[in-house]
């Protein structure tokens, strides 16, 4: 019976050995004698149920599962909810909010395939590894007509479009998690969903052919990720005033190109170039020269040409099925595989030494001469641009040989500029077609799918990049879900007690101080001509020491204590990768070359150039004569970012891997944990919880629904008209609050008032 519980003096305080793990322990009281089930954490780190047996003092017996019965510290137990709340659709729906709890609820769903589930205002979507019959047009059909409640990105999208319509506000997704957790997947099943809702004029279906082709062109294998986003993109769908789309506009940020001149053992370059090797028809590969994947150097490094139950053949013929579709000429896609082709020649050329001074030259062989009748150009001057560099000292134009490694740096240099080009070119392309309606009076719906938190065991310069993105993002998460939500409460003058977050202001400030912060210290060293990656690491340790979110490590590293965890970061390459320099010699070449899209060039070399580039130049009309650092451009990128989503009502989806294999039906809790860790979950679901999410001012709340009272009011101010509504749908005190402009509601309050409004008009 209940007599034996008598662990009420023992405050259940969790003993996972993390320091965000005690105050994420439950902190609602609770009546003990009821509580017969509870967590125990078992030395591997994983939670199991048992049932309390007896408690006296700084001892509990509990019995586990398979008869096992322990004798621990009452503190090391944690409460267990209800069987009857096995699996609820909304973390908020849980008596007890503790990591095991909520760790096991998802478990419960997931096991079942059910792997979308709330906590609080984020879906979190667990990545199933194998198709689940979730999706498709019934589905759609029935979150459209809202037959189905449970949790689903559908669901999520369905709510943006709405609220779009209803506030007259633009709405974003942002879809977060780490690398493989399904947000590239997940951004695609928001977009079928706006597709089959806004859909009718035909834009949507090129809308969605963007995706095969950004994903051929910017996705790879990698050992996490079989179909591995290596860009963050942006994409923003443009609804008419009917709420029919109208055209869209993708942004993407920070491709990865080093990935086109090297990448790890068992790893792919990206997808295109096997896509083309495999599937590229004779005639075209004829007239390209084009060999099999495994003949080019870049491809083979890797030791990975193809990808379990891929066929890139096929998929070639789907991508260009799409760009087609995405109109782009069919010139211009010989055009496009031509410099793909000329990337892949590029990786082949080698070079012999022809003086004592270790000084190179390229080997004039086919593969060489194919590459410059591919890019158009004289085949003397691409020997010229890969052996050598044009300096100027004063007024004196001095040529310098290069040594076999400064040879294939340049080649590298060039191959990996030349990619990149073409990449945003290509995203020019697509915006050209989507932007139908060029003026855009009605309103929009973007998707943030940008690449999750990332930490390996060495990383650099992109973990960087990536991570301080994150560190941004997390901001703006922080921002909507806590700060402002309890600045507007007290704003407003109503009854709150606020709930502590993780703000990582800090860290940020640490990236973004002036004079003195990484990235300062790191375009400072970047134009240093003597600076070093030694020097520059040096430099922060001797800046940055006493800051709390950095840590001088040994040799050229240095760590970070992200939100997410602390990361060290190596150095090597990060001034070189920051320059991100193509010598003047190999922009004249590409600027000279005759190749069929000029275009692909003309733009990029003004960003490329640090001496403006005659002609292009004045094209643009506004071009920078220095160049950006590769730094400094991607904070601008994530600054206008966070701003055109502050201009939003923001969703957000949180993807989260339950195991590294890539495998369905594994779900390891210790990679599950940290993940909602690193998102804040259990914090999210805590403030929406003890808070008023949905809210609305007096004026907007008697307009909408003053014309369903029944009884005369006798004063018309909103104010009285409000509360004679809440009085006469019976909403119950505890489920809001009465601000000095608006109206504060806990969750699901105003459904009754909505269904009856939609029923009544
Ligand atoms: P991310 O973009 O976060 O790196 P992806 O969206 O590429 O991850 O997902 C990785 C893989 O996981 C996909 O290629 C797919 O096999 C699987 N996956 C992700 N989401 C789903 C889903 N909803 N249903 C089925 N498989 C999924
Ligand atoms: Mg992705």
């Amino acid at each position: 019976g209940d007599d034996e519980l008598n662990i009420a003096t023992s405050p259940l305080r969790s003993f996972v050995p993390s320091h965000t793990a005690s105050k994420w322990s439950d902190t609602t009281s609770y009546v003990a004698k009821k509580m017969i089930q509870s967590w125990f954490q078992l030395p591997n780190g994983n939670w199991e149920l048992g049932k309390i047996l007896s408690t006296s003092g700084t001892e509990s017996v509990i019995s586990l599962s398979e008869g096992k019965v322990l004798k621990v510290n009452p503190d090391s137990l944690l409460p267990a909810n209800p069987n009857i709340l096995d699996g609820v659709d909304d973390l908020m729906q849980l008596s007890y909010l503790n990591e095991p709890s909520v760790l096991y609820n998802l478990q419960f769903r997931y096991n079942q395939d059910m792997i979308y589930t709330k906590a609080g205002p984020v879906l979190v979507a667990i990545n199933p590894f194998k198709e689940v019959p979730l999706y498709g047009t019934d589905y759609i059909e029935a979150y459209k007509c809202k037959s189905i409640e449970s949790p689903h990105v559908y669901a999520i999208t369905d709510t943006a479009i709405r609220e779009m319509i209803r506030d007259e506000v633009n709405q974003s997704i942002i879809i977060s998690g780490e690398s493989g957790a399904g947000k590239t997947e997940t951004a695609k099943i928001a977009m079928q969903y706006l597709a089959a809702l806004g859909g009718g004029s035909g834009i949507e279906n090129e809308i969605l052919k963007t995706n095969p082709i950004l994903e051929a062109f910017g996705n790879a294998k990698t050992l996490r990720n079989d179909n591995s986003s290596r860009f963050g993109k942006l994409i923003e769908i443009h609804f008419s005033e009917t709420g029919k789309i109208s055209g869209a506009q993708i942004q993407t940020f920070l491709l990865e190109k080093s990935r086109v001149v090297q990448c790890a053992e068992g790893e792919r370059s990206y997808h295109i170039f096997y896509q083309l090797c495999a599937g590229a028809p004779p005639p075209l590969k004829e007239k390209l020269n084009l060999k099999s994947a495994n003949e080019y150097k870049y491809l083979k490094q890797s030791n990975c040409n193809s990808i379990a139950g891929v066929d890139d053949a096929e998929r070639f013929h789907i991508i260009v099925g799409a760009l087609d579709i995405v109109h782009v000429s069919k010139e211009d896609q010989e055009s496009v595989f031509a410099m793909l082709a000329a990337v892949l020649g590029l990786g082949n050329v080698s070079f012999t030494v022809i003086d004592n001074e270790n000084h190179v030259e390229p080997v004039t062989d086919e593969g060489l001469t194919n590459v410059a009748k591919l890019i158009g150009c004289n085949i003397g001057e691409l020997k010229l641009a890969l052996s050598t560099r044009n300096m100027r000292v004063g007024n004196d134009n001095i040529v310098q040989k290069l040594t076999l490694s400064q040879a294939i740096d340049t080649r590298d240099a060039l191959a990996k500029s030349i990619y990149s080009c073409l990449f945003d070119w290509l995203v020019e392309q697509i915006n050209k077609s989507l932007a139908v309606g060029k003026r855009r009076t009605g309103r929009s719906i973007s998707i943030l799918d940008i690449y999750g938190f990332e930490s390996f065991d060495r990383n650099s310069f992109e973990q960087f990049c990536i991570n301080y993105a994150n560190e941004r993002l997390q901001q703006h998460f922080n921002r909507h879900l806590f700060k402002l939500e309890q600045e507007e409460y007290i704003q407003d003058g109503i009854d709150w007690a606020k709930v502590d977050f993780e703000d990582n202001q800090d860290c940020l400030n640490l990236f973004e101080k002036k004079p003195l912060g990484l990235l300062s210290l790191l375009d400072e060293e970047s134009t240093f001509p003597n600076g070093t990656d030694l020097t520059f690491a040096n430099k922060l340790k001797q800046h940055l020491n006493s800051n709390s979110c950095f840590r001088g490590e040994r040799d050229k590293a240095f760590t970070i204590c992200h939100y997410a965890g602390e990361v060290m970061y190596d150095t090597t390459g990060f001034l070189e990768k920051n320059r991100d320099l193509l010598h003047l010699d190999s922009i004249q070449l590409l600027s000279s070359c005759t190749c069929q899209l000029p275009q692909i060039f003309a733009s990029s070399m003004l960003m490329q150039s640090e001496k403006p580039v005659a002609g292009a130049l004045f094209k643009s009309g506004r071009a920078e004569s220095q160049k950006l650092s590769v730094a400094t451009k991607f904070k601008g990128q994530l600054f206008q970012l966070i701003q055109r989503l502050e201009n939003t009502t923001p969703h957000f989806i949180r993807c989260i891997k339950p195991n590294n294999l890539q495998s369905p039906g594994i779900y390891e809790q210790g990679l599950v944990l940290q993940q909602l860790r690193c998102c804040g979950v259990l914090e999210v679901v805590r403030i929406s919880r003890s808070g008023f999410p949905t809210r609305m001012s007096h004026q907007k709340f008697a307009r909408r629904y003053g014309f369903l009272l029944l009884d005369h009011v006798a004063s018309q101010d909103p104010l009285s008209v409000s509360v004679a509504i809440l009085h006469q749908f019976n909403i119950l005190p505890e489920m809001y609050q009465v601000g000095y402009t608006k109206l504060f509601f806990r969750t699901g309050q105003i459904g009754v008032l909505e269904d009856t409004r939609n029923h009544t008009l």
